[in-house]
């Protein structure tokens, strides 16, 4: 066996700019991975890092000839654990460099089986949540438009972006526009614990489905208060980045929001998966602003989730990458023909 790995940097505009209350993002840099096996076998992999957990295109670029150098030194597509192991020792810290040569290398091991992913895993296609859309923070009358073509193309879940002072006119306006939606919001910490259980009583008249990360992730007291006063469950997603984060929000929180590049690789995303529901935690899985080459990955884990928040590859005026299909967010796992994750270049 002999594998040969490559990557390269990718620049995905955005169809619109995307706010959420930390700041605007217009596009989104993605570092595609590929290992190929000695029979032109070849699986595709992306990184696609968050300054807010520390990491650049800049940072991926740095440590994946390391990474890669892991890769080829087991010179074993299947060796999945071992290679997710060596890679952490290579590189502790860059979850998303090492995440993307865990998804071209399981891309790979399950093209070589001749399977789709989730095949090889052994989940059931057939039971999947839908995936949320996203509506980014805007003017009230932009974001009444979004909501407007979001419920005409058919999506159920929309997933609001709060964190101004005009958060209950932003959901009444969306609640007018889609009175049948589940709708569930992430104010991306900027709330205070306090603000968080008054909101919960007006997102609760709105029927709301959840709050996620209401609160800094800095303030794991404030995260109990919210939880414990809140009129809705509440979500952690910057308060759950890795698997040793799930024992410490476990009595903090109702759901945790894993996403594949804050963990690190598809093993660890599933050892988070069980120890959440150890802990009596609900699971969703979200994303980054993406390439189906990420999301079509996350898509192989949808079986094992109650939430999906996959519309990474959505919100890009273009994709490089076609993926598992997601007519309206509904994540079409069963309709899979191609092996591996699925992610093929367009
Ligand atoms: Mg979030």
């Amino acid at each position: 066996m002999t594998l040969s790995t490559s990557f390269e940097r990718v620049s995905l505009p955005l169809e619109h700019d995307f706010t959420i209350s930390r700041g605007t993002q217009t596009e989104a840099e993605n570092v595609i991975v590929q290992i190929e096996d000695e029979g032109g076998t070849t699986g595709v992999g992306a990184a696609a890092p968050s300054a807010h957990y520390g990491e650049t295109a800049d940072t991926v670029e740095a440590v994946l000839p390391d990474l890669l150098a892991a890769v080829e030194s087991v010179d074993d597509p299947h060796a999945l654990a071992e290679v997710e192991r060596r890679t952490r020792e290579v590189v502790e810290d860059n979850p998303a460099a090492r995440c993307a040569v865990s998804i071209a290398l399981h891309d790979l091991a399950a093209k070589r089986l001749g399977v789709p992913l989730h095949r090889l895993w052994g989940l059931d296609p057939t039971d999947v949540p839908e995936s949320s859309f996203t509506i980014g923070l805007d003017e009230i009358g932009t974001m009444r438009e979004k909501t407007r073509e979001a419920v005409a193309a058919g999506y159920g879940t929309l997933k609001l972006k709060l964190g101004t002072d005009r958060d209950r006119e932003v959901v009444e306006a969306v609640r007018e526009e889609a009175p049948d939606a589940t709708i569930r919001v992430d104010a991306n910490e900027a709330w205070t614990a306090r603000e968080t259980v008054a909101n919960s009583r007006w997102l609760a008249d709105l029927g709301v489905e959840f709050i996620e990360q209401p609160v800094p992730a800095s303030d794991p007291e404030g995260l109990k208060f919210a939880y414990e006063r809140s009129e809705l469950p509440v979500a952690a997603d910057e308060s759950c980045v890795t698997l040793a984060d799930v024992p410490r929000i476990a009595d903090r929180c109702d759901v945790a929001n894993l996403k594949l590049m804050k963990c690190g690789g598809l093993l660890e995303a599933k050892r988070m998966v069980h120890a959440a529901r150890a802990h009596g935690l609900e699971v969703m899985l979200g994303c980054m602003i993406e390439s189906n080459a990420v999301i079509a990955a996350g898509c192989q884990l949808a079986p094992l989730l109650d939430y999906a928040d996959l519309d990474g590859s959505l919100l890009l005026a273009e994709d490089p990458f076609d993926g598992v299909a997601m007519p309206a967010g509904e994540i079409d796992l069963a309709g899979q023909t191609r092996n591996g994750t699925g992610a093929v270049e367009n």
